[in-house]
């Protein structure tokens, strides 16, 4: 049984086996979360994403997608970096997301991580509704078989702890 706890900070700062990045295709840095992961994490995270665009995903790492990397200098030991979908009014792109969540507990198991912590994808920069975002993530771990013991979601603002909170209940 995976235990999901839910906590209102900063994911970087969590000591957990792995750290879910919201990452875009580029693997090579951004805003909101993908911002702060390199920015404490420091240098050898983005040396180890460049690797991967040049080994594995020369055109990017697709939406839906986990690829895990070092942690460089955060606590957690791995960052694992997933793509969230862009919301779109127009396409329902929920299987998309909940395949970040499914392929990042994947990824967790294969390295053997045992308790993972994960922000709200797609919720920030990518505009996915949050209420809708909170339900697909906690949805999708519930009904994901993994080794992982714990994972934990890690919000940074009130409004996002109480829509996540209110699907863990
Ligand atoms: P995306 O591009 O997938 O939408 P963002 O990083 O823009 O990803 O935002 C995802 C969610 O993470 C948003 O709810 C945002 O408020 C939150 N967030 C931003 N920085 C952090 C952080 N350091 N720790 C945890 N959550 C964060």
């Amino acid at each position: 049984m995976t235990d999901i706890t839910f906590v209102r900070g900063d994911i970087t700062e969590q000591a957990v086996d792995a750290i879910v990045n919201a990452a875009n295709s580029s693997l090579l840095g951004g805003g909101g979360v993908d911002g702060a992961v390199h920015r404490k994490g420091g240098p050898e995270i983005l040396a180890a994403c460049r690797d991967l665009r040049a080994s594995r995903y020369g055109r990017g790492l697709p939406a839906g997608r986990a690829v895990a990397t070092t942690a460089g200098r955060l606590p957690a030991r791995w960052v694992i970096h997933t793509v969230g979908p862009r919301w779109s009014a127009a396409e329902d792109r929920s299987a998309l997301l909940a395949s970040c969540y499914r392929e990042s507990l994947r990824a967790a198991d294969e390295l053997g991580a045992r308790t993972v912590a994960f922000p709200a994808v797609s919720a920030g920069a990518y505009g996915w509704p949050l209420d809708d975002a909170a339900r697909i993530a906690v949805e999708t771990v519930r009904g994901t078989r993994t080794e992982v013991e714990e994972v934990r979601f890690v919000l940074f603002d009130e409004r996002a702890y109480e829509a996540f909170t209110a699907r863990g209940r």
